[in-house]
């Protein structure tokens, strides 16, 4: 199994390192490649974007044609996972920060994301959640974003103070925390799984 790391900003080593975990305990060979250029997404099976600013990010895929290539990998069913300013990026409709910063969003998953939404009253904080498939989980959120709607086939799975913070739709998960900054794997097997359903 090949798995891709968008590798701009963010905690990508950490997401390397806790896939590469996940694929010991499932007992699958792979290679977690972080990626800068659109040909490196080539043969990739599942793809992580990792948290960071997601204005930045989103100039870097455009200016790359990664764009495309992600869209592309969406609708042949490939498992993606967006973290913080990731789960930003896969959303089709954003706040109007996202508007006035002209962030193109990559418009994968049918819901509405406020950008800031947790960052507005703390930077950073933990907090435990139930998250549904997978139990309880602590989560990290550094200026995170927040799932305020979704529709179509696309089911918020997690919400804190009245807000979504997690969602999938078929092989796609958005996460407005970062579960690539604790030791527990639960969530990065459960993208795995869906990398490997036919
Ligand atoms: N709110 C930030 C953004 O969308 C994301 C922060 C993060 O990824 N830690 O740019």
């Amino acid at each position: 199994m090949k798995v891709a790391v968008i590798a701009f900003q963010g905690d990508v080593s950490e997401h390397i390192r806790i896939t590469q975990k996940a694929m010991k305990e499932l007992g699958i060979e792979g290679s977690v490649t972080a990626v800068r250029r659109k040909e490196q997404l080539e043969g990739a099976e599942a793809l992580i974007l990792p948290g960071g600013e997601s204005t930045a990010i989103s100039k870097r895929l455009v200016s790359g044609g990664l764009d495309k290539a992600i869209i592309k990998m969406a609708e042949e069913g490939k498992a993606i996972m967006g973290t913080c300013a990731g789960c930003v990026l896969m959303a089709k409709e954003g706040d109007e920060e996202v508007e006035k910063t002209g962030t193109e969003l990559l418009g994968l998953m049918d819901m509405r994301v406020n950008r800031n939404a947790f960052g507005r009253q703390r930077e950073s904080f933990e907090a435990e959640l139930e998250m549904e498939g997978i139990g309880n989980i602590d989560a990290v959120f550094i200026r995170a974003p927040a799932i305020t709607d979704s529709w179509g086939e696309c089911r918020i799975i997690s919400s804190f103070d009245g807000l979504g913070v997690a969602a999938v739709q078929g092989k796609m998960t958005a996460l407005s925390f970062h579960p690539e900054l604790t030791d527990d794997t639960r969530i990065h097997v459960k993208f795995l799984k869906m990398a490997m359903e036919p």
